[in-house]
């Protein structure tokens, strides 16, 4: 089997030159080329033919194909379906801030946790991806519209924490300055709410942002579109987000999706902000996308207001998220199904 050589970091690199007989410092000429997005171990110029031909026998450097690219007629966001070197695709979305560019990238093919509202856990789990196949995302996009991306999501297809080695494999090599110099404060991780791994997480004592899926105020409700919460109640669930926030100092980010008649009313909105009230914490209410066969629909804005009001009379901040890219399918997922359902991998 080839060695997938982007998700090494320094140390293994180093450890794969010198056991084949090659000087340390030609680890960090071939680093300098990966974090440059070379797809060839011949575009890697200036290490002599030996080696290069070593590398094609043993590695293989992951790549992020743009398979499809739909711009947004509304405001500058592009959502990508991205091919990797097995022809499995995902989507990341591109989006445009005042503050510079965002991307929202994928770290599975497909999801196993199986949400009911959410287009991706519609179609399954195909697998998890590698530490570089998520900065192939990034580079790839990053190349396409020729800027500089300063922040990113793990918030496309797949549940990060159900995918954790690769995934912290990944928030070590996408801090390279030589590579896409994210840093942690730039990175946000949203997960469905798996308290074990939120707990691992944690103990790292990283300065990521941790967004977390609740969409419920109660067990009851969020086991209705919610499978995980079978097995983790939302007690333990709110415990681990305040142990996060203990250990880390960062904020955790509530992600909530209004969908109408089901955990949109008053009442629920009080629930919520009187669970809510003493946290260090932030609500991110978003209208939910209508994903084919859900047969969810999203509440109007007047009660997306007073949702948001509640929950401030309650002392927890909340905003109503702007949609973006709401003309192409920007939630995760849904492009990758179409995708999909003509045939494609
Ligand atoms: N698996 C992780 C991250 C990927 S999903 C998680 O669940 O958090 C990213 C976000 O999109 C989550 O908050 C998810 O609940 C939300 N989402 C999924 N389908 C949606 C839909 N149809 N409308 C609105 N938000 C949706
Ligand atoms: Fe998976 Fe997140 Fe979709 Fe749930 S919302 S199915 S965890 S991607």
């Amino acid at each position: 089997m080839l060695i997938d050589i982007k998700s090494m970091n320094t140390d293994e690199l180093t450890k794969l030159v010198t056991d084949s007989g090659f000087p340390k410092f030609r680890a960090s000429q071939i680093r300098d080329w990966l974090c440059k997005g070379v797809s060839d171990f011949d575009e890697m110029r200036n290490l002599p033919a030996e080696i290069r031909e070593k590398l094609k026998t043993s590695c293989y450097i992951s790549v992020a194909n743009i398979e499809k690219k739909l711009v947004s007629r509304y405001d500058k966001t592009v959502k990508y379906l991205f091919s990797f070197n097995d022809g499995e695709c995902v989507e990341s979305v591109l989006m445009d801030y005042h503050h510079g560019k965002s991307i929202c990238i994928s770290t599975q093919v497909g999801c196993k946790m199986g949400c009911t509202f959410c287009a991706t856990g519609q179609s399954g789990f195909s697998r998890n991806l590698t530490a570089s196949e998520m900065l192939a995302q990034i580079e790839s996009a990053q190349r396409d519209c020729g800027q500089r991306i300063s922040n990113v999501v793990l918030m496309g297809m797949g549940e990060p924490l159900d995918n954790f080695d690769n995934v912290m494999r990944f928030l070590q090599l996408v801090g390279d300055e030589k590579g896409p110099g994210i840093g942690a404060r730039h990175i946000t991780l949203s997960t469905c709410g798996i308290v074990p791994k939120i707990d691992e997480l944690a103990r790292y004592r990283l300065q990521i942002n941790l967004a977390v899926s609740l969409h419920a105020p109660n067990d009851e409700i969020r086991r209705r579109t919610m499978p995980v919460a079978k097995a983790y109640p939302m007690d333990e669930l709110l415990r681990s987000c305040r142990d996060y926030f203990n250990s880390t100092g960062r904020r955790v980010t509530f992600e909530y999706a209004l969908i109408s008649g089901v955990n949109d009313s008053a009442g629920c909105a009080r629930e919520l902000g009187q669970k809510l009230k003493n946290m260090n914490c932030h609500v991110n209410l978003i209208p939910v996308n209508s994903v084919e066969g859900t047969g969810f629909s999203k509440s109007d804005s007047q009660r997306q207001q007073s949702f948001a009001d509640i929950l401030e009379g309650c002392g927890v901040t909340a905003t109503v998220r702007r949609t973006l890219g709401s003309d192409i399918d920007a939630s995760c997922g849904q492009l990758r199904r179409k995708h999909l359902e003509k045939g494609g991998k």
